[in-house]
């Protein structure tokens, strides 16, 4: 037997009882005539202790050996300690070693395997599986485990089946590129590794499988940023006969029985908001509504004034920033310095201090009388003391700024608080999206994505202003899902791909087999999938993907770990008949 209790396990009321445990050495103080270690497990950590005089010899020698990190399997008595150690779960006792078995030695390792660590991110990334050692990174892969378990719990009991789809296919359409794996056997030919499970869950649809799901690892091939990952994990899931009310109703279900699960926190109504609304409020489609500073468009009140700058902009738009009117000189130049940025990109940044007196103070104050400023005021609900920041220019531009500024303000003010979760659906998203690159439509969800029928007559004149029955769920400015009822029609599919600017050819070959799965009866179905990596970052308090993935990639895609991605052999390379240039 390797042990009779973990290292997590023994308390006072164990005291003198014979007992085994097995773990890695965390330290070893040797004071002369007493020597400890305190091993360490999963649950725990305990000590062991030898006494010149009382132990035997063939014991301390062992135990003079061992360094860091040895496996060791200890054998002895429990005994109560002499001086506690309240901060320890088994700090009341400590075993009285009576044998002792080296399983396994250590070489030192590279960095400390405590919470607080002194190793670097890329060399605990080398040796990840040290790193994991470490309890608090343990505690972050438990949360996932979770997670992923109330999430399962949660499913089943809804009445979804959850099916696995294959990982070797053909290309899907997110709008990602995709990762390839040439076929040996088909020579010339390549799978594609699934951006998403889309396809196959609307088959399972037509299939009759009513309710699906699946927690699943997707691959997109897309140009690196820091919170991303080459590969990661969604809850993929799809609903037949059902509109988007009951896909709403339903995850708004799911997350908030998971938020009770793990976290213990009872979740409000999710607010709701039209992505039109969301873009002239927040100036993005994921705002973050823990506080508000919403945008007030100030054109009428600003423009025809004399002030060139505005008189040309497409928008001038402002924020009302609570209690910051006593912001000085160097916190308004830092602010104008944040705005002009390159990533940021404003001209200028214009502000209007309202002084508790009732007075304004202004950087246009040339162009602008005491009763203009206090119009503004007055459109943006601003009171005595608070500040307002004013940005102008074209509208997406300027709107996309103004959401960066509004985002730094509530972080400098502290309102966005990481115990504070307030989910929101952004719904009706546009069904296209102009790409000036490709001088193109691209489908802004994804091309199954059904449009509102009421909106179809500008399929020809304005495709732009097509709305879709598409929805984005919003957690503190992080999108959690996304997902939208599906086209069931194999007419109305055939005019998207051809809106997309597909040939019919191209739409056939590609996705020809959906088409002709429509003509066999298909439900209206719809679906959802979320960033299940996100969600566990977020339910941990976390900016970091990363850290909730056992092995993850670094910030260039790589795996130092295990050294890959890698070159492969000539032999390999002729077998799938590739060379390298
Ligand atoms: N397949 C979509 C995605 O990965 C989600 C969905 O539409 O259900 O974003």
């Amino acid at each position: 037997m390797h042990r009779t209790h973990h290292c997590g396990e023994l308390r006072i009321e164990n005291k003198g009882q014979q007992v085994i445990l097995s773990g890695w050495v965390q330290r070893v103080r040797n004071k002369g005539g007493l020597l400890w270690i305190d091993l360490r497990d999963r649950y725990g950590i305990t000590q062991l202790l030898c006494e010149e005089g009382k132990t035997n010899e063939d014991i301390l020698k062992t135990a003079r050996k061992v360094g860091r990190e040895f496996v060791l399997q200890a054998k002895g008595e429990v005994l109560e300690r002499f001086s506690k150690n309240d901060k320890m779960a088994t700090g009341d006792i400590e075993i009285s070693l009576e044998e002792l078995n080296i399983l396994n030695a250590a070489k030192t390792p590279p960095f400390t395997i405590e919470d607080d660590t002194d190793g670097g991110e890329e060399l605990r990334m080398q040796y990840r599986y040290l790193d994991l050692r470490r309890p608090a990174v343990r505690e972050k892969l438990k949360l996932r485990h979770q997670l992923m378990q109330a999430t399962r719990r949660f499913m089943d009991g809804a009445g979804f089946l959850e099916v696995e789809t294959p990982v070797l296919i053909k290309s899907t359409p997110e709008g990602a590129r995709d990762f390839v794996v040439p076929s040996r056997v088909h020579e010339g030919e390549f799978y594609a590794l699934p951006q998403s499970p889309q396809t196959f869950k609307q088959l399972l649809m037509v299939s009759g499988f009513d309710k699906y799901f699946q927690i699943v690892k997707c691959f997109r091939d897309e140009d690196l940023r820091a919170d991303r990952q080459p590969e990661f994990t969604q809850i993929d899931c799809e609903m037949s006969f059902v509109e988007q009310e009951d896909i709403l109703t339903t995850f708004e279900e799911m997350v908030k029985y998971l938020f009770k699960e793990v976290k213990g926190i009872e979740i409000e109504d999710f607010e709701r908001m039209t992505y039109d609304q969301a873009m002239k409020l927040y100036g993005s489609d994921k705002p973050d509504i823990r506080f508000g500073m919403p945008f007030v468009e100030l054109n009428q009140y600003a423009q025809g004034k004399g002030f060139n700058v505005f008189d040309q902009s497409e928008l001038v738009v402002g924020i009302s920033v609570p209690g910051a009117a006593e912001y000085t000189r160097k916190q308004l130049d830092a602010l104008t310095e944040y705005v002009k940025r390159p990533q940021i990109g404003a001209k200028g940044l214009v502000y209007v201090k309202c002084n508790e007196d009732g007075s304004y103070k202004s950087s246009v104050d040339k162009f602008y009388s005491q009763e203009d400023l206090k119009a503004w005021a007055e459109a943006a609900e601003a009171k005595a003391g608070d500040l307002l920041l004013v940005l102008s220019g074209a509208i997406d531009h300027t709107r996309k700024a103004m959401n960066e500024l509004r985002l730094k303000m509530g972080s400098e003010l502290g309102l966005r608080d990481r115990n504070v979760f307030k989910p929101l659906w952004v719904l009706d998203f546009p069904l296209l999206e102009w790409d000036e690159e490709t001088k193109r439509f691209h489908a802004m969800h994804h091309p199954f994505t059904s449009p509102k029928l009421e909106d179809m007559e500008f399929i020809e004149s304005d495709p732009g202003r097509i709305r879709a029955n598409a929805y984005d769920m919003v957690i503190n400015g992080v999108e959690i899902g996304g997902g939208s009822i599906r086209i069931h029609d194999k007419a109305l599919q055939q005019k998207m791909f051809k809106a997309l600017g597909f040939t019919e050819e191209e739409a056939q070959k590609q996705f020809g087999f959906l088409m002709e799965a429509f003509e066999y009866g298909a439900p209206p179905h719809g679906g959802i999938a979320f960033g299940f990596d996100r969600l566990c970052a977020m339910f941990g308090g976390s900016d970091s993907i990363r850290d909730y993935i056992a092995f993850p990639k670094n910030n260039a895609g790589r795996d130092v770990m295990i050294d890959s991605p890698a070159t492969i052999s000539p032999e390999q390379l002729k077998e799938l008949h590739l060379s390298i240039k």
